[in-house]
């Protein structure tokens, strides 16, 4: 299985990746953490992507795509993955789908993390006090929403279009949220056995718990 999440900054995407992760025993691949990961250690790709990240711009879309494509790979071939925060350009989602097409590893589905903006901005000065992120000031915060809005957000018409596309809504208790995602892709799952599209780790897959 391989699913993306869309949704802006705060929506909940980290949380929700990492329980879908485990409870489908998927490769969890966070581009925003993988991409800090490559500041701390002070690589060149981290030196270059520190101040986009900083300033809440997106980071150049060859640079991420680049560093994502391995990671995709091998988590397609291990059983799957969850997306966490790529694509997010127009760009971006071009080259992913025409990379994964050409592997015969196209994306299932993309959940779309739906939120209301003050909502996202109390959730985003409680996290910017708990886990001190560089990029969770509150100026730099509004940026992050108008780059969603500006870049990110026409991928929900994008992956409409592709007939893959599924609404989350994303308020309310973190647990009800998951079991909306995970009844979602059960009933997914299912769906894709029946027409006997799908290869036969669905079948092996985990029970609901
Ligand atoms: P996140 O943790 O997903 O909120 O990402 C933190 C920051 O990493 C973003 O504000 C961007 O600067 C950068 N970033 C993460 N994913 C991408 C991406 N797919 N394309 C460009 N920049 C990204």
């Amino acid at each position: 299985m391989r699913v993306l999440l869309i949704g802006p900054p705060g929506a909940g995407k980290g949380t929700q990746a990492a329980r879908i992760a485990a409870h489908f025993d998927l490769g969890n691949i966070a581009t925003g953490a993988l991409l800090r990961e490559q500041v701390a250690n002070g690589t060149e790709l981290g030196q270059v992507a520190q101040e986009y990240m900083d300033r809440g711009d997106l980071v150049p879309d060859d640079l991420v795509i680049e560093m994502t494509r391995e990671r995709m790979a091998q988590a397609a071939e291990e059983g799957g993955y969850v997306l966490d925060g790529y694509p997010r350009t127009l760009a971006q989602a071009e080259a992913a789908y025409r990379w994964a097409v050409a592997r015969g590893i196209p994306f299932d589905l993309t959940l779309y993390f739906e939120i209301e903006e003050e909502e996202l901005l109390a959730r985003l000065a409680g996290r910017a006090r708990e886990e001190h992120r560089s990029d969770d000031t509150e100026e730099t915060v509004r940026h992050r929403l108008e780059v969603f809005a500006a870049q990110t957000h026409p991928l929900v018409d994008y992956y409409q279009r592709r007939g893959i596309l599924v609404r989350i809504n994303a308020v309310g208790p973190v647990d009800a949220i998951s079991e909306q995602i995970f009844a979602t892709l059960h009933w997914h799952k299912a769906k894709a056995m029946a027409a006997g599209v799908h290869r036969p780790e669905w079948a092996l897959d985990a029970t609901p718990g």
